[in-house]
């Protein structure tokens, strides 16, 4: 059964009226059992459970060390190209906004991998909008050929693909994929994806499945808080967590959660989350799935960062800047939106380890796999 299918069980107003009667008990009885499941997942998110939200803190802390010790997975976005024929309401690469264009060379993409790889960056993102005529997965694969041998970790939050594609890509060297599905409301989705190809919800959402069909390593899910309701799509995403988990047991997963920034076309968020809601969502997804990787980009401020560090969180961006080629010549005219913690990746590093974690910039080798096939 695919996830779509599963998710057709989940109405979305019946989901939120069974989050809004949960009560003081019900959080009490997610909070003390020792693995948890989707019916605590709706205890933990529901307003009954904000009066809770240190022990919620405290226990996401303990279960987090214990599971991935007091490490930081640091890595940052690399843009290829701002070029897009999507028309996402909510972003500054939409089709309809008038912004200037670019793809980068090759040449270029080395020239913004090696400002990345000299600032101590061993793992990287590559993004791009959706557009077939200037940049496709024959591109995608040779960017990564030609940088792979910076990285010991390269993942893409591109366009969706078929099964094949991803192989493809895993054969050029890259081993993970992010892909937000922004939103698990099906309505709410067309709505705010007017025309392009991505109005599929159904594609989008089955994109991790064939991601980890085609033996990708890393996935990465999320829904752009700001969009749908955050206990609805906090909800959703610990499903599809869930789902993912049991059927590609061999991927590592990651959940992350982009909050709506300013971008070109001036789209406001629909339903705002406030920094207390960001952190009850945070503690119920990590109390319900103690080995994802959590993961928290430069979207929030550096003061927000700083004290989420201990809530649960194993994977941060730095130094991030979202328009292509901003690394090397510092345009930032064709951001995807602004950026708020905008900390060097050594403040960042420095402000990490005085929390008494350790900054990783490193936690995979291809040489790994290379050694594993050779056995
Ligand atoms: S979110 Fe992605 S697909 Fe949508 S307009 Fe922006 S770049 Fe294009």
């Amino acid at each position: 059964m695919s996830f779509l299918e599963v998710l057709k069980d989940y109405d979305r107003c019946r989901v939120a009226e069974r989050i809004a009667a949960q009560t003081a008990a019900d959080v009490e009885r997610a909070l003390g059992n020792e693995r948890r499941h989707a019916e605590d997942l709706l205890a933990l998110l529901s307003p009954a459970a904000e009066p809770f939200l240190e022990a919620m803190a405290q226990k996401a802390h303990r279960q987090t060390v214990q599971r991935f010790g007091r490490n930081i997975l640091l890595y940052a976005p690399l843009y290829l190209s701002n070029e897009c024929v999507n028309g996402c309401l909510y972003c500054g690469f939409s089709a309809k906004n008038q912004v200037p264009r670019r793809t980068l060379s090759f040449d270029e993409i080395e020239r913004e991998a090696r400002v990345l790889h000299d600032q101590g960056f061993r793992h990287i993102l590559l993004v791009t909008g959706e557009s077939p005529k200037a940049l496709d997965n024959a591109f995608l694969a040779a960017a990564a050929r030609r940088i792979r041998h910076l990285f010991s970790s390269i993942s893409i939050e591109v366009y969706p693909m078929e099964t094949e594609g991803y192989r493809e890509m895993i054969d050029a060297g890259i081993d993970g994929l992010t892909i937000y599905q922004e939103t698990y409301d099906a309505e709410l989705y067309q709505r705010m994806h007017p025309f392009g190809k991505k109005r599929d919800f159904a594609f989008r959402l089955a994109t991790p499945e064939r991601g980890g069909a085609a033996g990708l390593r890393r996935i990465g899910i999320g829904s752009l808080l700001g969009l749908g309701d955050f206990r609805f799509e906090g909800f959703c995403t610990g499903l599809h967590a869930l789902y993912l988990s049991r059927h590609f047991w061999r991927t590592q997963l990651t959940v992350s959660f982009p909050r709506i920034r300013p971008a070109d076309g001036g789209f406001q968020p629909l339903s705002p989350v406030s920094d207390r809601h960001f952190v009850q969502l945070i503690c119920a997804l990590r109390l319900l799935l103690p080995d994802v990787g959590l993961v928290l980009s430069t979207r929030e401020s550096a003061q927000l960062r700083d004290n989420l560090l201990p809530l649960g969180i194993t994977q941060m961006s730095a130094g991030s800047c979202t328009a292509p080629g901003g690394y090397a010549d510092k345009d930032h005219s064709t951001r995807q939106f602004a950026i708020d913690d905008d900390r060097s990746p050594a403040e960042v590093c420095r402000l990490i380890r005085a929390r008494g974690y350790e900054a990783v910039w490193k936690d995979w080798d291809a040489a790994f796999l290379e050694r594993a096939a050779g056995q």
